[in-house]
């Protein structure tokens, strides 16, 4: 059943997680007010669930158990659903910034496409088994952390030859009833807020490597888990416009030796299988990315033209600044662009999820996650330097100063002062504070670090297709220049009947 956003928070309040911030535990993250921001953007994916306007896209029926379940806690089968999915997550994050809970329909559709594959290679029920959590997650609709960043220790080793073995979350002990973890995930969005997390490898493991292999489901509250976390925002800061309303705390989750019982174990040492996990939900993850930084793309477009309309500037009298508003959207819509490609030309998976398209999900998130500083510098150009230098809210109570900062700070006459200062300081929020920063790095590394799309991007590309292309157009001699003698050509390709170079294969003719 679907959840409203109250009975979400009282959800948590029947948890009782051990979660630190700032140094000092707290006692209910539900009333936290370091929290309440991510508590906010969380509750308000329940609330969209549930809003007339936003129920068909925020929520769908899952094939699975016929169950109507909220659309980050559903499995993809169509290139629709990944459509709904995307746009769900833009609109989730043009309210929240980053509405956090997309990770869970990641991570619900990785699990789901393994547990998938552990069970046809006949090792047991597994998916029998993922089935019956799933449907149990959403019949409560619950919220699940997606715990897959290990801390990982010194890059250049393996997990096996780290110092100190926890830099990884591994298999201490397999009993009858269950498996025991230990080590530590070095960044989960949410941590403090969500239910349960869903436990995941965060690279691929060698067969020496099983007791890494690993991915399980454990309640938030579970004996042995700590949770240190940063606040969720600017919280109580008067400037900051959203960040104190909407924003995402992230935590470190400790696992000390925690108990977790087969019906909620997933992989426990199928390399290959956890192999697949990884990777499947980098890509379902980096195509949410793209929703939602297109959300908070629609934030920045909104924010720049009402700060340059208050500014007194139009496109036709700074035609510079119109061409920034251009690139600007050019940029979001581009990248989105690509995630709408990535549904439509997504593929279906062995077990029926469908996928998005590898190359134009990674080529999206790539784009945004470089242009994301440039997104940040066309608001700091269009807007001037105000954003950071704008008087506190406070001044606008002061006595002494309040009754002439409206007529010296405002720019056109008939738009007020106030509003005015609103958008300027909505821009420093996303762009400029603690949380703009965020917003980049968050954009730069969530759900892998360039070189990781790159390496994706290559991979996944059909350049030998693009090869043959060429190489046909030559076979046919649309490209045959009969006295090119230019040095660039390939070894071996040189001439119409092809040098020797001592390459294998045969020697082709171009004409
Ligand atoms: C705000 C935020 C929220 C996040 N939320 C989640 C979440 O909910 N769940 C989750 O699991 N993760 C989450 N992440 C983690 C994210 O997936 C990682 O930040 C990302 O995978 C990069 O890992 P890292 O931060 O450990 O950086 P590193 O792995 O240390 O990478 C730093 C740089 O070193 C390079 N590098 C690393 N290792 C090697 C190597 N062996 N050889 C060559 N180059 C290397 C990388 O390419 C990169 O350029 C979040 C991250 C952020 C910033």
């Amino acid at each position: 059943m679907l959840m409203a956003p109250e009975e979400y928070r009282e959800s948590l309040r029947a948890l009782s997680p051990t979660v630190y911030i700032n140094g000092d535990a707290v006692s209910s993250v539900a009333d936290e007010p370091l929290l309440t921001p991510g508590v906010n953007g969380i509750a308000l994916t329940y609330e969209l669930a549930l809003h007339q306007q936003h129920s068909k896209v925020m929520s769908a029926v899952e094939q699975e158990n016929g169950l109507t379940v909220n659309r980050f806690a559903h499995i993809n089968r169509t290139s629709q659903d990944l459509l709904d999915k995307l746009e769900a997550t833009r609109l989730a994050c043009q309210y929240a910034g980053c509405a956090q809970r997309y990770l869970q329909q990641d991570a619900l559709n990785a699990v789901y496409e393994t547990t998938y594959r552990i069970e046809a290679d006949g090792v047991d029920d597994r998916h029998q088994r993922f089935l019956a959590y799933m449907k149990d997650v959403q019949e409560r609709d619950l919220t699940l952390g997606a715990a897959m960043t290990d801390t990982k220790g010194d890059r250049s080793k393996r997990p096996g030859e780290q110092t100190n073995k926890d830099m990884y979350v591994h298999i201490t002990e397999r009993r009858t009833d269950g498996i025991v973890i230990r080590g530590a995930k070095a960044i989960v969005t949410g941590a403090p807020y969500v239910h349960e997390y869903l436990v995941m490898p965060c690279r691929a493991m060698h067969c020496d490597e099983s007791d890494f292999a690993v991915a399980c489901a454990v309640p938030v509250d579970a004996e042995g888990v700590t949770v240190i976390a940063r606040p969720a925002g600017r919280p109580g800061q008067p400037g900051a416009k959203f960040s104190a309303v909407f924003a995402q705390s992230v935590g470190m989750v400790k696992f000390d030796d925690v108990f977790v019982p087969w019906e909620k174990v997933f992989v426990d040492g199928q390399v290959e299988a956890a192999k697949h996990l990884t990777h499947s939900f980098a890509s379902h993850h980096r195509h949410s990315c793209i929703g939602a930084r297109a959300g908070f793309g629609d934030l920045l477009i909104g924010a720049c033209a009402l700060m340059l309309e208050a500014n007194g500037l139009t496109y036709d009298g700074a035609p510079h600044l119109a061409d920034r508003m251009t690139q600007l959207i050019r940029m979001v819509e581009g990248f989105y662009a690509c995630g709408v490609a990535s549904c439509v030309y997504g593929d279906a998976d062995k077990s029926g999820t469908a996928r998005p398209h590898q190359v134009f999900a990674n080529i999206g998130k790539l784009l945004l996650a470089n242009q994301i500083y440039d997104m940040h510098k066309i608001a700091h150009e269009v807007s001037g330097g105000l954003v950071v230098a704008l008087p506190e809210p406070d001044e606008d109570h002061n006595p002494a100063t309040a009754g002439s900062l409206p007529d010296l700070l405002k720019g056109r006459d008939d738009i007020p002062y106030q509003q005015r200062a609103d958008v300027a300081r909505l821009i420093e929020d996303l762009t400029a504070s603690y949380t703009g920063g965020w917003y980049s790095v968050i954009s730069l590394h969530g759900g892998g670090s360039p070189a990781a799309m790159e390496m994706e991007i290559l991979r996944n590309y059909p350049v030998p297709s693009k090869q043959d292309l060429v190489q046909r157009l030559l076979d046919r001699g649309v490209l045959a220049v009969s006295d090119d003698t230019s040095p660039d050509k390939d070894p071996g390709r040189c001439c119409a009947t092809g040098c020797n170079t001592g390459l294998p294969g045969p020697k082709r003719s171009y004409y």
